[in-house]
Order: C-alpha cells, then sequence, then structure tokens
C-alpha cells in the first residue's frame, strides 16, 4: 500500500513538473478554449444576425409625421429640427404644409 502511494506521488509530481514547465502553453490553450467557448455561444447570433443590417446603436429620432421611431443615421432631417422616417413621410409633410 505503501509503494501505491509513492508511484502517486511521483506522478503527481511528474504531472506538477510538466504543468509547471507548460504553463506557458496551458495557459495559451485554456486561452484559446475560452475563445472557442464564447464563439460558440455567440455562434446562433451571427447565423441569424446580418452583420451589415445591424442596428445601429445611435440615438433614436422621432419622425414628424408618423411618429415612428427610427435610428438617427436613418432618418431624414430637414433643416435639422424636421425628422422623418422615411421619403413618404416627408413629402406627405410637405403637402400638408403647402
Ligand atoms: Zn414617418
Amino acid at each position: 500500500m505503501k509503494e501505491a502511494l509513492f508511484i502517486l506521488v511521483i506522478i503527481l509530481g511528474l504531472f506538477a513538473l510538466t504543468a509547471f514547465r507548460y504553463r506557458g502553453r496551458i495557459r495559451t490553450l485554456l486561452e484559446f478554449w475560452r475563445v472557442v467557448r464564447s464563439l460558440q455561444t455567440r455562434h446562433p447570433q451571427n447565423i441569424t444576425a446580418h452583420p451589415e443590417k445591424q442596428i445601429p446603436t445611435s440615438n433614436l429620432v422621432n419622425c414628424g409625421k408618423c411618429g415612428n421611431w427610427i435610428p438617427e443615421s436613418q432618418a431624414i432631417t430637414l433643416g435639422g429640427t424636421s425628422v422623418f422616417c422615411s421619403v413618404k413621410c416627408l413629402e406627405s409633410s410637405a403637402k400638408s404644409a403647402s
């Protein structure tokens, strides 16, 4: 029984030495694994989302005609004050104004 314990201690020692020697590589492997895991968790979103059609994180503005909230980057701004969600809204607003 004592011999088995001795062998176990030697194996653990060798394992510790190996881990110590390759700690840089093990860290790299762990880092790599973490990146792979994070990619896997993001994977479903990547499939469904279209990168070029991603919703901008810019401020939302209120359409002056229909009242829809749209991203500032997609809004049509007139004179810096009037904001419209589409050309249709812009045109109907111009028609009602004249
Ligand atoms: Zn509108």
